[in-house]
């Protein structure tokens, strides 16, 4: 077999910074990796909001969780909070983690359905410690010394400054052998001829140094520097069921108490971001841009801060798809270089991690076998696609008549596999998760539920278990998450004790 060398990383952001600590601790110095990035061009520099899977990748790179969130500016995230979003005055939080306590083999929700219609079961939210823990602004990390207790469900994800994330994980990166090189990247050259003719085979800078490699990553960003300006790969474009094209971000001051879960609000033509951090608020203002002029959108986010702002509305485009292929030739694509979602359930992140951990199950020697490409590529589209159909359940599910905009995701066609998940879900409340797509039933219900869909029937051996028995199994479980919450110490206290960010961290 012969290996492969050299490995050239194409962009300093998020997506760089996390592939190359990723493969500098998992290839333990075999390989030369080298991340070309440029001062000038910057980051997007947003991407602060994550979900739980997060702490895989910290624990495969070996990251320390207080030191981290010291470095970060960094807080804890419970789940998220929809405000406005099924009918303008609703609000629900999606929850990371379990919901109630399965029986038998019916799940929880079947039981908490039957009780419902009969009005004997209380709000979801009440079966679901992460939940109320959020709402009473509560943290702490799971713990298993008491048992069989919600307490060892608790799952989270972080909060964190983006641009100290990127230096944060640069500095582990360079400490593990990964090398730098500051410039821009003017053009890349390909093979003429040979076994790989087409493979790209370095990048040029303006400067005229030539960075030669054999597998290249594309973490350009945006722009997709290699797959796109240089391979041509295309862009699946998905704006018919995502029709949101612009977004503006801003920060603002930190306002009490610190709340241990991402706020999204609905607007007339889109949604506001809020992401707690210790020294800042993030926030941002995602829209149609055929719906509502720039102008608005930036006095609608403005218009709905908690705190002062500390900069002017930043401006950014996108366009939501996935590029054709993440891999082509010998250049993968992570990050936006690979496409583009909403960030409306912290999904990017995840699909950065989620491309190198498949980088490294499908990990190239030099004969760059087709099928293994062909497979890296199939498991993409499955999780670019099932994540694009969550985010989609959220516009499409509202009953909101305000705005053209909302009438028209509520009257939308949707992609096949979404709407064969509203069918089940209507019909019996069933919530099956395909293969290993990223989101649970417990995410698909309340997000379903959140947003006033209510199945027609429960399922049938949810009557097994007689109605005073339900109703005490439901209550049990209740007052246990009641108990469990009232435990758990203040989110804010929880920070200062454990991760107290160092006194001036990057202002936005
Ligand atoms: C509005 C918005 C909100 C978001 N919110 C979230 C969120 O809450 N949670 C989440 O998980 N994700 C979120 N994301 C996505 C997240 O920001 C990105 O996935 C993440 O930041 C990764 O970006 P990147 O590294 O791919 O690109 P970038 O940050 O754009 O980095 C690109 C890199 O390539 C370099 N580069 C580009 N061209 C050249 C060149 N010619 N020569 C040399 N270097 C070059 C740049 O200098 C830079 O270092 C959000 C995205 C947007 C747009």
């Amino acid at each position: 077999m012969s290996l492969l060398q050299d490995i050239v990383i194409v962009g300093g952001g998020t997506a760089g910074w996390m592939t190359a600590a990723a493969l500098s601790t998992v290839l333990r110095g075999r390989y030369r990796i080298r991340v070309v990035e440029s001062d000038e061009i910057g980051t997007v520099g947003v991407g602060e909001a994550t979900i739980p899977m997060i702490q895989r990748f910290n624990r495969v790179v070996g990251i320390d969780e207080n030191e981290f969130l010291r470095e970060t500016g960094g807080t804890f995230k419970l789940g998220i909070e929809f405000v406005d979003w099924g009918r303008v005055g609703d609000r629900y939080m999606h929850g990371f983690g379990r919901l109630g306590q399965d029986l038998w083999s019916v799940p929880f929700e079947q039981y908490w359905h039957r009780m419902r219609a009969l009005g004997r079961a209380q709000p979801l939210e009440q079966y679901c410690i992460t939940r109320m823990a959020a709402k009473a602004n509560k943290f702490m990390p799971p713990r298993t010394d008491f048992g069989n207790s919600p307490l060892a469900d608790i799952a989270y994800a972080y909060h964190f400054d983006a641009h100290l994330y990127a230096r944060y994980l640069r500095g582990l990166s360079e400490a593990r052998g990964v090398l730098r090189t500051e410039g821009r990247i003017t053009h890349a050259t390909r093979r003429g001829e040979g076994a790989h003719a087409g493979h790209v085979d370095a990048v040029v800078l303006e400067s005229g140094e030539r960075i030669a490699g054999e597998l290249f990553i594309d973490c350009s960003g945006f722009r997709g520097l290699l797959i796109e300006q240089t391979l041509q790969t295309g862009f699946e474009d998905w704006t018919h069921w995502l029709p949101c094209d612009r977004a503006l971000a801003v920060p603002s001051e930190s306002v009490k108490p610190l709340t241990p879960y991402t706020r999204s609000t609905a607007h007339r033509a889109g949604w506001q971001w809020r992401i707690p951090l210790q020294h800042r608020i993030g926030n941002g203002h995602v829209y149609c841009s055929a719906h509502v002029s720039d102008d608005e959108a930036a006095a609608t986010l403005l218009a709905h801060l908690d705190g002062k702002p500390l900069a002017d509305p930043r401006p950014i485009r996108f366009r939501t798809g996935m590029r054709r292929l993440a891999w082509n030739e010998n250049v993968i694509a992570i990050g936006l270089a690979g496409g583009f979602l909403e960030p409306l359930e912290s999904t990017s992140i995840h699909l950065i991690q989620q491309a190198v951990q498949q980088l490294l199950d499908f990990f190239p020697d030099r004969g760059f076998s087709a099928p293994d490409i062909a497979e890296f590529n199939r498991h993409s589209r499955f999780h670019w696609e099932r994540i694009r159909d969550f985010i989609i359940l959220h516009y499409h599910l509202n009953q909101r008549d305000d705005s053209a905009f909302w009438q028209a995701c509520a009257h939308m066609t949707v992609p096949d596999t979404l709407r064969e998940k509203l069918d089940l879900y209507r019909s019996h409340g069933r919530i099956v998760r395909r293969d290993n797509e990223l989101f649970s039933e417990v995410g698909w219900i309340q997000v379903m539920e959140g947003q006033n869909l209510t199945p027609l029937r429960h399922h049938p051996l949810a009557e097994l278990r007689d109605e005073p028995d339900t109703v005490e199994y439901l209550e049990g479980v209740r007052e246990v998450v009641a108990k469990c919450v009232a435990f758990m110490p203040d989110h804010a206290a929880y920070v200062a004790e454990h991760c107290a960010a160092k006194p001036a961290p990057h202002p936005a």
